[in-house]
């Protein structure tokens, strides 16, 4: 190409159309006969079994079996090197280079007769001559400027050039068997027919060059839309993940404000569950889990109980009030939490009634604590000017001794610091209870 080529078992190239304008003219039949390389074409029209052959120079070899028509088709020849070799003008300069020559070729019988020290390699096509000076086997080629620039653009054979002229040029006629010779003057007579315009659109349309550009403006096209599309998919997914992320943002700041309020709600629930909502000492529920801890644990020291009792809380509530009793249960509340030490545990026991543990406190450490309640009690005033009053009932927490035994006889004192007339000090010695005034 672009001269010839079979394309699907059609004949097709510059010299097809040659070939259908000239067998209209004629008004004859062209039928094909296909061959595999230009040898085996020129082998043919010397044994007959093929009589024409459309687009071909003539030599003194063709000569013998081909009669020619006039020339119709000028195409200049060129020397191929590789990019690094010099520029050499024409085949004076060729000096020991190898030079690529497609078997059968004219400029094969020109090389014999005019320059016959240069050394040659024959080579099956245009194309294997090409690639032979690409690869190295060769150093130059030689051949049409126009299949060349065709084969060099088709096969990307980006490292060679045009190094000078190629001897004479290409001057292409039809070439019949002798025996249909006669057909000559009607052939020629059809050639002359083809117009300029004729030549020219022929020429352009089989021009490879341009058929590459628009090739290549096609794949430009379809690269240029892909990366167009590619882009923006790209920003279509960005935007999508900056949307996707926003509302992410958005629904974490709103998990981290539930988490608050789910904290600070059971924060709160917590605190229901161990204290008592009145006083906001711990209840007993708290209580009895804490004294469940103790008895469990073998490394605790000494410690000692105390159970308090409002004295005639009834009248309290009676004579004044239950929101009075309510603010008396409270004011005594904020009382215990002054006077009992850090360690100690102080809880309200139900009703008007209230427990301390004091760890690591014998019954003396104990009493004195119950001492200093009873002496801020006595000393307050407390709602509508009030004065109360406490017993208190002690017992000291025995080696071994289950807490709800010790229980018992703390209750015991209370008991006994009632019955014995209020606002006393009992504490458990045994199954005997000392007491204070
Ligand atoms: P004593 O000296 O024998 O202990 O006499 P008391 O009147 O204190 O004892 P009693 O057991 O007869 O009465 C206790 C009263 O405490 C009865 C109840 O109305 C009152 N009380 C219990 N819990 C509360 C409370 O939460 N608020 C108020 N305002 N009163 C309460
Ligand atoms: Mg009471
Ligand atoms: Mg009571």
């Amino acid at each position: 190409m672009p001269y010839e080529a079979l394309r699907e078992g059609l004949h097709s190239g510059m010299s097809s159309e040659y070939l259908t304008l000239v067998a209209q003219q004629l008004g004859i039949k062209m039928e094909l006969v296909p061959t595999n390389s230009w040898q085996q074409t020129l082998q043919k029209l010397r044994d007959g079994d093929c009589e024409l052959s459309p687009m071909l120079n003539r030599s003194q070899q063709r000569d013998q079996y081909l009669a020619f028509s006039q020339v119709y088709f000028y195409a200049p020849n060129v020397l191929v090197a590789r990019k690094d070799q010099p520029f050499l003008q024409n085949f004076e300069h060729v000096g020991r280079r190898v030079l690529a020559v497609p078997g059968g070729y004219r400029l094969q019988e020109y090389l014999n007769i005019y320059y016959p020290s240069i050394e040659t390699l024959n080579v099956a096509s245009e194309r294997d001559g090409l690639q032979a000076v690409a690869d190295g086997q060769a150093d130059l080629f030689v051949g049409s400027l126009y299949s060349i620039n065709a084969y060099i653009q088709q096969d990307a054979l980006a490292d060679l050039k045009i190094a000078g002229w190629g001897g004479p040029q290409d001057e292409l006629r039809i070439g019949v068997i002798h025996k249909y010779a006669y057909l000559l003057p009607e052939i020629n007579q059809a050639l002359s027919t083809v117009t300029e315009r004729q030549h020219l659109d022929i020429q352009n349309r089989w021009n490879n060059l341009r058929i590459v550009e628009n090739s290549n403006v096609r794949l430009a096209w379809q690269i240029g839309l892909v990366t167009l599309t590619a882009i923006l998919l790209l920003v279509a997914w960005n935007l999508w993940i900056r949307r996707y992320n926003l509302k992410l943002a958005e629904q974490n700041r709103q998990l981290v404000k539930l988490r608050h309020e789910l904290e600070a709600s059971n924060k709160e629930l917590q605190f229901l569950s161990d204290h008592d909502p009145l006083t906001k000492l711990h209840n007993r529920h708290f209580f009895n889990h804490c004294i469940d801890q103790d008895n469990r644990d073998p490394t605790q020291q000494q410690s000692s109980l105390i159970l308090l009792d409002i004295d005639h809380f009834k009248a309290v509530n009676d004579g004044y009030g239950h929101q009075v009793g309510d603010q008396i249960l409270q004011e005594l509340a904020q009382i215990l939490r002054q006077c009992v030490r850090e360690h100690d545990l102080a809880a309200r026991w139900g009703g008007e009634e209230f427990v301390i543990l004091c760890h690591n406190a014998d019954i003396e450490d104990a009493v004195a604590l119950a001492r200093r309640i009873a002496d801020k009690v006595e000393e307050t005033s407390f709602s509508r000017n009030l004065a109360i009053s406490c017993s208190f009932g002690i017992a000291e927490v025995r080696q071994h001794e289950p807490m709800q035994h010790c229980f018992e006889r703390a209750d015991k004192a209370l008991y006994e610091a009632k019955s014995l007339g209020r606002n006393r000090i009992s504490i458990s010695k045994g199954d005997t209870s000392d007491n204070m005034g």
